[in-house]
């Protein structure tokens, strides 16, 4: 598990990720200032216009927190309902839109395969069905795919209702749920706290459950067998240049496109 950092741009507000071998492809996140991502708006042309991407190669979907996941090809339309793109060829370039929820780009470098899916709560388990893309459609198995988790919104601040953190816990194993005895007040770059515990002590305590969806991402990938997964060390709800739904509030969040393909 290697942990990496999106470097920023600060004058156009994209930020990319450093390769790491020859032959990856560009993985590219906008940030906050950048403007909000949603489909159809001008931020989104506009990003993509300065990336020098042409729309007939951009591929995204209406995004409706699911495990459906998508080849992307001609037939593709963007209002298709699904949460994850598989590249039906090496020139497409693939994007999801997130606020808290965490992208999660999967890439063979030698085949020039590659996947983005957006990974919220519900949608926890999409990296998988396009692993088993790979699989079927071009004879990659799990463990040959580099995995690269995005940033997120993360324990820090991810308070949830029991209800949820049990299914999480016995989905996804017991790291993916931390208990805390108190909630973090959603401030702006804060450190990651550190005194969380991974097990509840007892009913009583007044401890509220938090969500790791890192934890429950690594812990699916791995029991995959995927050797190479990369991580991204940021809290979308604690970084002030991250798009948060839960930092900025349902009215004016600001979606971030993040993108994989050969780019350049
Ligand atoms: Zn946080």
């Amino acid at each position: 598990m290697l942990q990496v950092k999106l470097e920023r741009d600060t004058h156009t507000y994209i930020s990319s990720l450093p390769k790491q071998e020859p032959g990856e492809p560009d993985i590219i996140m906008s940030l906050k200032p950048a403007g909000d991502m949603s489909s159809g708006g001008s931020s989104r042309t506009a990003l993509l216009e300065n990336l020098q991407v042409k729309p007939e190669r951009f591929f995204s979907l209406k995004q409706i927190h699911s495990q459906q996941v998508y080849v992307s090809g001609p037939a593709l339309s963007s209002a298709q309902e699904g949460d994850g793109l598989v590249a039906g060829a090496h020139d497409h370039v693939l994007g999801v839109s997130v606020a808290d929820c965490m992208p999660i780009f999967l890439f063979h470098a030698e085949s020039r395969n590659f996947a983005v899916v957006h990974s919220g709560w519900k949608g926890t388990g999409i990296a998988l069905q396009a692993l088993g893309q790979f699989r079927e459609r071009y004879g990659i198995p799990a463990e040959d795919v580099t995995a690269v988790l995005g940033p997120s919104i993360r324990s820090c601040c991810y308070q949830v209702d029991e209800a949820r953190a049990q299914l999480f816990r016995s989905n996804w194993g017991r790291d993916s749920v931390k208990w805390r005895a108190t909630p973090p007040a959603h401030t702006l770059l804060t450190q990651h706290s550190t005194d969380s515990k991974n097990v509840h002590n007892g009913e009583s305590t007044g401890e509220a459950p938090f969500l790791d969806l890192l934890s429950a991402n690594l812990h699916s990938l791995q029991q995959q067998g995927l050797g190479d997964i990369r991580f991204i060390d940021e809290c979308t709800a604690c970084t002030a240049d991250l798009g948060s739904f839960r930092r900025e509030g349902p009215e004016q969040f600001t979606h971030m496109l993040a993108i994989i393909g050969y780019i350049k």
